[in-house]
Formats: C-alpha cells, sequence, structure tokens
C-alpha cells in the first residue's frame, strides 16, 4: 500500500471519528458545508446594523439568541467552532460593508492571564478566518493593558469605566492613515468595541469599523 492510499484511509477514519458538525445544532454536516439546511433557514435575511447611539459602526451576522447565543458560547470552550463562524461573519461582512475598503483586520484582545487561560482568543480565531476568507491582512493592533471585570457582570455606566483605558495601540505607524476593522464575538452595549475603535482612531487610524457574530 502507498504512502498516499494509507494517509487518505487515516483521513476517512478521522472524519468517521470527528465528523464535521453544524456549529448552531451539532448535527453532522458534509465537511464542505458550514452549517446544516435546518440552522441556515432561521439566519436573519439581512446582517444587524449597528445603533444610532453608538459613535462607530458595527454589523453582526445574528441576534445574541437560541442556538447562534449558543455557538458564540461554545466558542470560549472550543477554538474549531471559530472556522466556520469566521466563514458566516465574513459573508456578512461582505454583503454589509460591501462599499468599504479594509486595510487591515483586528481583534479585540483579551488579558494576557486570560489568553494563558483559555489557550486561545476567540475573537482572534474568527478575525483569522475572516482575513483569509476576504483576503485583507490580519494584524494585532491592539494589546490588552487592564485586567477588566467581565462585562456581563456590570450595569450601565459601570462597563463603560471598566473598559476605559484597558487597551493600547501597538504601534501607530502600522495604524496611520489605515481603515481597520475590529472583530469580536459578539456586541451587547457596545462599551469595549467602543473604546477599542477610539483608541485605534486616537492612533492615526483613517476610518474603524466593527463585525461581530452575535448582537444582544
Ligand atoms: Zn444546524
Amino acid at each position: 500500500m502507498t504512502i498516499y492510499f494509507r494517509l487518505m484511509i487515516i483521513e476517512k477514519i478521522i472524519s468517521a471519528i470527528f465528523p464535521s458538525r453544524c456549529p448552531f445544532c451539532r448535527k453532522v454536516i458534509r465537511e464542505e458545508e458550514f452549517c446544516c439546511e435546518d440552522c441556515k433557514k432561521k439566519f436573519p435575511n439581512r446582517v444587524i446594523k449597528s445603533l444610532a447611539k453608538w459613535n462607530f459602526t458595527c454589523i453582526s451576522s445574528f441576534p445574541y439568541c437560541e442556538n447562534f447565543r449558543k455557538a458564540v458560547l461554545t466558542l470560549k470552550k472550543q477554538k474549531t467552532l471559530g472556522i466556520p463562524l469566521g466563514k458566516i461573519l465574513a459573508e456578512s461582512i461582505t454583503e454589509g460593508y460591501a462599499d468599504f475598503h479594509f486595510d487591515i483586520i483586528t481583534a479585540v484582545p483579551l488579558y494576557k492571564s486570560k489568553f494563558k487561560k483559555r489557550g486561545y482568543n476567540q475573537a482572534e480565531i474568527l478575525a483569522r478566518e475572516v482575513s483569509k476568507k476576504i483576503s485583507v491582512p490580519y494584524i494585532e493592533v491592539l494589546d490588552k493593558i487592564k485586567n477588566t471585570k467581565d462585562q456581563h457582570l456590570l450595569k450601565g455606566r459601570a462597563r463603560m469605566f471598566n473598559v476605559l483605558n484597558a487597551y493600547r495601540a501597538k504601534d501607530k505607524d502600522i495604524i496611520a492613515n489605515k481603515n481597520i476593522l475590529i472583530i469580536d464575538d459578539i456586541i451587547t452595549t457596545g462599551c469595549t468595541l467602543g473604546e477599542c475603535a477610539r483608541v485605534i482612531r486616537k492612533a492615526g487610524a483613517n476610518k474603524v469599523y466593527c463585525a461581530t457574530v452575535c448582537r444582544a
């Protein structure tokens, strides 16, 4: 048996043990699909646009409910889920930002102790997949310099103060005059993305836009 055939058999065995699954309902799907037909029917007809009260533009693929919510929560425990979700987010970006040009795709960073604990940044997994799909380079432009409390434990203005000055631009020369798209898994009150956008703008970016999988 040639090595090629051996590899093919190993691949078949692996895909039988770990088949591709729908990121929303976990149903087994064909390898080339990124979700099942039933879940696809539940997708909103259009991308969700940001609220007028935010001082930045953000588009989201899904409302934060049912299986969409479950998928975003599971992404924090299962890194590979970022790939199908990133592909779906890339489609929303192509639709929602059809007339825009981006120079850089970046992600909301995690504080280093949190990154160590989880082993990865879920926003980065999404952003890297989007970067591949829409052919815009992924660059880390922000550092998280403050170990903030979890935003969902806080209310109203406390959320704003929690993230204030929590991020720092890594290199202003890379950011200067660029159009930057920031990716995160979810947007709730908009405090985190708003603060990231503010820091990137202050570092000299031309335009800053945001995109998330879910909007609460
Ligand atoms: Zn499904």
